[in-house]
């Protein structure tokens, strides 16, 4: 078991992620991709960046990489050029939407791919062992700081789109950067798209003094009364490192993102779509044939390697265009929906309500966790003989029939379990979601 990697990278509080433990974990990496790689380096806005950024560039160099530095940057912007540029793999210093006082090393493969949990045990492994090749005085390598890459991300990101399209319709939108690294492209980019723009938090700060960096429906009340007393097309929220994106439809609303996702598919046409087993059915109806994973970007993107699929995304509001990375680009995700609505001429809301109708329930039970394994045994030998497809990929779910499922599983980070209902009305997915709460519940007890 991996003790360091998590299913973002490796993420902690900054006093734990010391210059030495950075710089080692850099050089372990390094052995993992081969010698003397090129990596892409990025940071997000984080007070820790620059030092982080030191730490990295030291136990790269030490073991004889080239390093091409791109500064502060969204992650799909490090992603994205890891396949541009053609390197070796590439290192993300961002903690994503952890509090200020948190950072994290994401590394990224020759192929684009997140370093998951389950690979990360290779990079750990030579890590423990403390045995890195370290390049002799001829042989250690430089810096490149390369200026170009916001330019090279918008440049593909309107490649991709009907620019003229959008610039006719002279959208009215509020951008909510969060202090995060889209403060640095966005504004900028929705200009050039013709847009009146309105700005909320754009200035990039590591204290995150505007909002708490999740986009989640609680964290963006200043988004939303703003969205309610300007009348605005659209209003876009990123988290810190711009991977995920959350809308706010023109009355003020709250987009859920497996709605974004599905209406992506929709709109794009993609057939081959992957997503996680928590992720709603709506993506089933929209799309052709779905294949799901374990909960996390580094397994989507996996798999959405290896099938050679036309899209992923996650229920927490990320997808993955295949033509730019494999990582969650929440930048062309918000260029896009401008496109479909003007395409469609419509407003978001009437895209959005024009996708199959479901509702969700979600609740969590308590439970510690030396007790989650044992739990998850548990409800899985309960449930054995229960009516409905069962699937066991990430925690238990059962399909019920076409339209009604519910999914338990532990969090991977907090004392819970998580339950997730989903069905045609809100009362059945409560009541789904109930009943395994009551069934949770009881397991937890004897575990
Ligand atoms: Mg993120």
């Amino acid at each position: 078991m991996a003790k360091h990697f998590g299913t973002n990278g490796i993420r902690k509080k900054i006093k734990e992620l010391t210059p030495e433990f950075v710089s080692g974990m850099c050089s372990s990496f390094a052995e993992t991709i081969g010698k003397r790689g090129r990596i892409i380096l990025g940071r997000d806005t984080r007070t820790s960046g620059e030092m982080v950024r030191g730490a990295c560039i030291a136990g790269f160099l030490s073991s004889g990489c080239e390093v091409i530095d791109l500064g502060v940057v969204p992650s799909p912007t490090v992603e994205m050029e890891v396949l541009n540029l053609k390197a070796d793999g590439g290192c993300i210093i961002t903690a994503s939407h952890n509090p200020p006082e948190w950072n994290a090393l994401k590394f990224v493969d020759g192929k684009g791919l997140d370093v998951s949990k389950d690979r990360g045990e290779e990079v750990e492994k030579h890590f423990e062992n403390g045995k890195f090749e370290r390049a002799d005085w001829d042989k250690i390598r430089g810096v490149e700081n390369y200026s170009r890459a916001l330019q090279d991300h918008e440049d593909k990101i309107f490649q991709m789109t009907d620019v003229k399209a959008i610039q006719k319709k002279k959208f009215k939108v509020i951008l909510d950067c969060g202090n995060g690294t889209t403060g640095l492209i966005a504004p900028g980019m929705f200009r050039k798209l013709g847009c009146a723009i309105l700005t909320l938090n754009c200035q990039p700060d590591g204290f995150f003094p505007g909002r708490n960096s999740e986009p989640t429906e609680k964290n963006l009340g200043d988004l939303i009364s703003a969205m309610k007393n300007i009348r605005a097309d659209l209003g876009i929220a990123w988290d810190g490192d711009g991977d995920r994106v959350i809308f706010i439809n023109e009355k003020a609303e709250f987009i859920m993102g497996d709605k974004t996702f599905a209406l992506c598919a929709q709109q794009e046409k993609r057939k081959k779509v992957v997503t996680t087993v928590a992720t709603s059915n709506v993506i089933k109806d929209v799309s052709g044939e779905v294949i799901r994973t374990r909960v996390g970007a580094p397994y989507i993107a996996e798999k959405l390697f290896e099938i050679k699929g036309d899209m992923a995304g996650e229920e927490v509001g990320g997808v993955v265009w295949p033509e730019i990375s494999y990582g969650k680009d929440g930048l062309i995700t918000a260029v896009k929906m401008l496109e479909f609505m003007a395409r469609n001429n419509k407003k978001i809301s009437q895209l959005i309500s024009a996708l199959p109708e479901y509702h969700n329930y979600k609740m969590k039970v308590e439970c510690a966790s030396e007790k989650k394994k044992e739990a998850m045994e548990r409800l899985k030998e309960q449930i054995k003989n229960a009516q409905g497809e069962k699937n066991y990929i990430d925690g238990v779910r059962i399909d019920f029939n076409e339209h009604e499922w519910v999914i338990a599983r532990p969090s991977g980070t907090e004392n819970f379990i998580r339950i997730f209902a989903e069905a045609k009305t809100l009362e059945k997915a409560e009541k789904i979601c109930k009943e395994y709460e009551i069934k949770v519940k009881e397991i937890v007890q004897k575990a």
